[in-house]
């Protein structure tokens, strides 16, 4: 599918006005963008096969903080009861080695991958959505791309890890360093209390030296 297309599938989303494309569609990748359009196009009725290169839960190396996505946007897609079990996030700062540098208001909520990535691909299969998973394709005409970062070599390494009892002062706390970044935030509540998610990137250079 080329640009001019994928513009007027995502106006045709927006607007409500998908009359032209009664095709199926086939997307590549079922992470937040891919499961987004499926669910959106599947509740217009268009038909969408999706392919999923792994299956479903799984943790993904993300900070797990969505912002700047409001209330009436996630209701267009058709996913805002998928972020039910979202914390309500509202404070961030941001420090170095010298101590802080900035703090603000930053709405947002918070939700591990492992339950939103199962929550929409419920809900795009519970609206007749074709889930493909563990399989992996390869880009072709047609194909909606939604594989997230191309695989390439990177020097950057991706961490991150959930824990509970660790004092915060702001919902999302990020810290920079000449090596990487790392950023901390509340991301869910759960039944033994409030979890947090740590991750950063970390250069390999950073690490050997
Ligand atoms: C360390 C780190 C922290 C981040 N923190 C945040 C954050 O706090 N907030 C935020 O909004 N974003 C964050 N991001 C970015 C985040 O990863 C993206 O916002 C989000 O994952 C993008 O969703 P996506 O659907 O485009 O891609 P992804 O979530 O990566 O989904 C792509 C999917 O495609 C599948 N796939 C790949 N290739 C194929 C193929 N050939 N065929 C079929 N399936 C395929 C993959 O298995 C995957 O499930 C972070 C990223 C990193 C690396």
């Amino acid at each position: 599918m080329g640009h001019t297309e994928i513009i007027a599938l995502a106006r045709g989303v927006e607007t409500g006005s998908l009359g032209p494309l009664k095709n199926p569609i086939t997307i590549a990748g079922g992470g937040l963008a891919g499961l987004s359009l499926g669910i959106a196009l599947q509740s217009r009725g268009v038909a969408v096969t999706l392919h999923e290169a792994s299956a479903y839960p799984r943790h993904r190396v993300c900070g797990e903080f969505i912002s700047g996505v409001g209330r009436e946007t996630l209701a267009n897609l058709g996913i805002a009861d998928c972020l039910n079990d979202a914390t309500r996030l509202q404070s961030a700062s941001w420090s170095d080695s010298e101590g802080q540098l900035a703090e603000m208001q930053a709405p947002g909520r918070g939700i591990s991958r492992w339950k939103l990535d199962d929550h929409l691909q419920r809900q795009f299969v519970s609206l007749g959505g074709g889930l493909v998973t563990n399989s992996r394709i390869a880009p072709a005409s047609g194909v909606i791309w939604a594989a997230g970062r191309p695989r390439q070599p990177s020097p950057w390494l991706g961490l991150k890890c959930h824990a509970r009892k660790l004092p915060l002062t702001h919902d999302l706390e990020v810290f920079t360093s000449p090596g990487g970044y790392r950023d901390v935030h509340v991301h869910s509540q759960v039944s033994r209390g409030t979890q947090k998610c740590l991750q950063g990137l970390i250069r390999f250079e950073f690490l050997r030296s």
